[in-house]
């Protein structure tokens, strides 16, 4: 069975997909009579240069070239039907020569192959077209042997270079042909050949099946293609969407979904659970990670661009379901999923040389989730956002705690509790944004500006040293306030506070 991408190659310039700049400059070109000695055709993988480079060649050789010659062309648009143009479209027409420079890199190949059979006349045709695949593998010395042919090769002769990086071809190369950039095709594009494809094969498909290939093909055309023919094997002629994702390890949107507002409710537990199944069902948890971060990207769009159905593949709907999550993440959701961005796009770095890929994302979901347990200016930003958050709302945050265990909850005046932001220094503190006065006393946590002063200098000095801009948070009178002193210092009041390290209630 001849493979689906070979066999549903591009016969004509009408049936290229996707690259229609290249297309129309090309055909110009051949009617005006204008073509050019050498062509460098450059983009990623898959994305018809080949291809596109055997049409140009059957526009040159087709049958009905010469009658288009008498009028001036240089060629015609080819018809893919004659003995010529399948000759090509074979790849057994005597005057194309198709090279593998991947394999063939060395000075002689290119003597032997290229500069010493260029001057001999072509053989069925007009023309000679040398295709070169892959033409950034020939060495320096190959190069500098190609290129006086290059420059000036007999008028029989056209070259295609063909290349995935034009950045390692010599400029002295690079200068000597028209150089035409091959973009990756368009999902769209690509769902929409495949169904094409489908209905020619007679393969029972749905529309969301196609979706998750031409995500996952990443603008070629010869992936998806391929992908879909395992799909068809594996499904026996049907291509499901279930079948799609197990195959390609493509976790749902719904499953991000999960994710995502699980990380903006920093429900810990959920989180885990999340990874859990996910291992449990032989998900790579990489290939997760990064959906995650992709999907974590629109909620992101979503929420700065609002819910604009131009930007999303899945028009409004998808929009406005992306906005909602957006809107979980709280007050400043804009620097929240960015930060989470960040963390998830580190731990998918970091997990391609762990021993333990669980470990790595459950560790940077409980940093998203709780910011109590990070370290990083980033989580104590958030951290501070939070809390000012909870001022601005009135709420009364995880209380005076247990150190102030003298001092009964019930007794400290509610105007000394307002800018008394305290979190526990490791206090389960999620919680306190659902419930922030239920947690209060039970944790024992230390007052946030104590936690700054003496856990920061032992874990992170450049921290410390940094913090003053963050937000002004150490004064004198703290350092060495007992606990029922603390609460009356951080009071707005300013006349209250002592100007010096005593303390001036207690005395002690
Ligand atoms: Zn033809």
């Amino acid at each position: 069975m001849e493979s689906l991408y070979r066999k549903y190659r591009p016969l004509t310039f009408d049936s290229v997909v996707g690259q229609q700049h290249i297309v129309s400059t090309l055909e110009h070109a051949i009617t005006e009579g204008r073509l050019s000695h050498a062509y460098l055709f450059c983009g990623p993988r898959g994305t018809g240069k080949t291809t596109m480079a055997r049409i140009l060649a059957k526009a040159l050789l087709c049958r009905n070239a010469e009658a288009a010659r008498a009028e001036g062309a240089s060629g015609c648009m080819p018809d893919g039907t004659c003995e010529e143009c399948e000759l090509i479209a074979e790849g057994n027409h005597p005057d194309v020569y198709e090279l593998d420079a991947a394999s063939r890199t060395g000075v002689d190949n290119v003597r032997e192959e290229i500069i010493n059979s260029v001057n001999f006349a072509p053989v069925r045709g007009k023309y000679k077209i040398y295709i070169i695949d892959e033409v950034h593998m020939l060495t320096t010395a190959a190069f500098n042997a190609l290129l006086k042919t290059l420059e000036e090769p007999p008028a029989h002769v056209i070259f295609v270079l063909c290349t995935t990086d034009p950045q390692k071809i010599l400029e002295t190369i690079l200068s000597r042909c028209q150089r035409f950039d091959f973009h990756r095709i368009g999902n769209e594009d690509i769902e929409r050949r495949l169904a094409y494809v489908c209905e020619q094969e007679g393969f029972d498909y749905d529309d969301e099946a196609l979706a998750i290939v031409a995500r996952h093909a990443k603008g070629g055309m010869r992936d998806a293609l391929s992908t879909l023919e395992q799909l068809s094997v594996f499904g026996n002629g049907s291509v499901h969407a279930d079948d799609a994702r197990s195959l390609l390890g493509e976790v749902s949107d719904q499953i991000l979904g999960e994710f995502s507002r699980a990380i903006a409710d920093r429900d810990v537990a959920e989180l885990y659970g999340l990874i859990r199944a996910q291992v449990e069902e032989g998900n790579d948890l990489l290939e997760l990670t990064r959906d995650l971060v992709a999907h974590v990207r629109d909620v992101y769009v979503a929420c700065v661009a609002g819910a604009r159905a131009e930007l999303f593949e899945g028009g409004s709907e998808q929009a406005e379901a992306l906005a909602a999550e957006a809107a979980a993440f709280g007050e400043h959701p804009a620097d929240r999923l960015a930060r989470v961005l960040t963390v998830l796009d580190d731990a998918a770095l970091e997990m391609r040389g762990a021993s333990d890929v669980r470990l790595v994302l459950e560790i940077a979901c409980t940093r998203l989730a709780r910011p109590e347990a990070d370290l990083t200016i980033e989580a104590l930003a958030e951290r501070v956002a939070r809390l000012e958050a909870m001022v601005a709302n009135g709420a009364v945050p995880a209380s005076v705690a247990a150190a102030q265990a003298a001092a009964p909850a019930a007794s400290v005046p509610a105007a000394a509790q307002q800018p008394t932001l305290i979190s526990g220094a490791r206090a389960a503190a999620p919680a306190a944004s659902a419930a922030p006065a239920a947690t209060s006393a039970r944790q024992g946590g230390m007052p946030w500006d104590r936690v700054l002063l003496f856990r920061l200098p032992s874990l992170r000095p450049v921290l410390l040293f940094r913090l003053p801009s963050l937000r002004p948070v150490l004064r004198p009178c703290q350092l060495q306030a007992c606990s029922a002193c603390t609460s009356a210092c951080a009071d707005s009041d300013a006349s209250a506070r002592c100007g010096s390290r005593a303390c001036h209630r207690s005395g002690t």
